[in-house]
């Protein structure tokens, strides 16, 4: 599409997640349409599709026409479009996700790309930087690695949750042991401050502990950072990028989380490989869906393997 024509192009980014969506649709002399819903009821992926697909639908019949979307997707997708593994919707798994875009956006230039991908690209954009890892705490540790502006590896997702950091580590969702999602995603924190106070513990307690300065919340943290933080490290020796960034609602909620990843980072530095600047996460839970937006934006003019072609 030639550069002239892109100014009036409809964009459309689609956050999916385990229990909402979130739409945002932007284009030069149109005002921008936010809209979030919950995924109805039942969890079947057939309901789910028809109401993603009506409202878009009534996003068109409002807003006006969408020429590229971007979808930031948290489930693992196999090349042939099928959903492998999806923990926040598992009546997702075995959907052809691909067929359904298709469906869904039929006039539409369409891409989807991995959530935490896609939060890194929207973090780097954000921070005016060419090289950054993104390190997302929350439910899990998603992430993702932009070098020279570009998403690492590309052909697939970056799963820097999935690096492993303690192989006799504690059981992570996947299967294995050690990822460093079972040592440093919220609800791994959570569980090993449980079990050093001897009580449930939850994010507001965690919180108030914290904050009170007791020990069984203050080294849960710890070992937290101290798995992110060696996370950075083993990331920057390979990779040497300028920023790592740090967000996710678990790491933004805990006043001292991210610069602890940062302070533990500097002790680990060796001669001739200082680590990079840990910095906090600027766009919050819209980083997904911003990352989207760039998806939609790259497709008016750019090629990607990840474009579902009309069929
Ligand atoms: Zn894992």
């Amino acid at each position: 599409m030639p550069a002239a024509q892109t100014a009036s192009v409809g964009l459309l980014a689609v956050d999916l997640g385990g229990t909402k969506v979130a739409l945002r649709a932007e284009a030069s002399g149109r005002p921008t349409f936010d809209r979030t819903f919950r995924w109805p009821p039942g969890a079947d992926p057939a309901a789910d599709l028809a109401t993603l697909d009506a409202e878009v639908a009534a996003l068109r019949a409002a807003w006006g026409p969408v020429h590229t979307v971007g979808i930031a997707m948290p489930a693992t997708i196999e090349a042939t479009g099928t959903v492998l593994t999806w923990p926040g919707r598992p009546s997702w798994v075995g959907l052809d996700f691909a067929g359904a875009c298709r469906r869904i956006f039929p006039d539409s230039r369409t891409a989807y790309a991995d959530d935490g991908d896609l939060a890194a690209l929207a973090e780097a954009r954000h921070a005016g930087h060419d090289d950054v890892v993104y390190l997302g705490v929350g439910t899990g540790v998603g992430g993702g690695v932009v070098l020279g502006q570009r998403l690492v590896p590309g052909r697939t997702s970056a799963e820097i949750g999935h690096m492993v950091v303690d192989l006799d580590g504690a059981r992570c969702d996947c299967g294995r042991t050690g990822c460093l999602q079972s040592v440093a995603s919220g609800p791994a924190t959570l569980r090993r401050a449980g079990l050093a106070r001897g009580r449930h513990v939850s994010f507001d307690d965690l919180q108030a502990g914290l904050r009170d300065g007791r020990p069984w919340a203050v080294e849960a943290i710890h070992a937290s950072c101290a798995a992110l933080a060696a996370t950075v490290v083993s990331l920057s020796e390979l990779l040497d990028p300028a920023v790592a960034i740090v967000g996710g609602g678990f790491a933004d909620g805990l006043p001292g989380f991210v610069p602890l990843v940062g302070h533990t980072a500097r002790l680990t530095a060796r001669r001739g490989r200082p680590p990079p600047v840990v910095r906090a996460a600027a766009l919050g839970g819209l980083s997904s869906l911003h990352g989207a937006v760039s998806l939609a934006r790259d497709l008016v003019t750019t090629s990607t393997h990840l474009v579902v072609e009309g069929s």
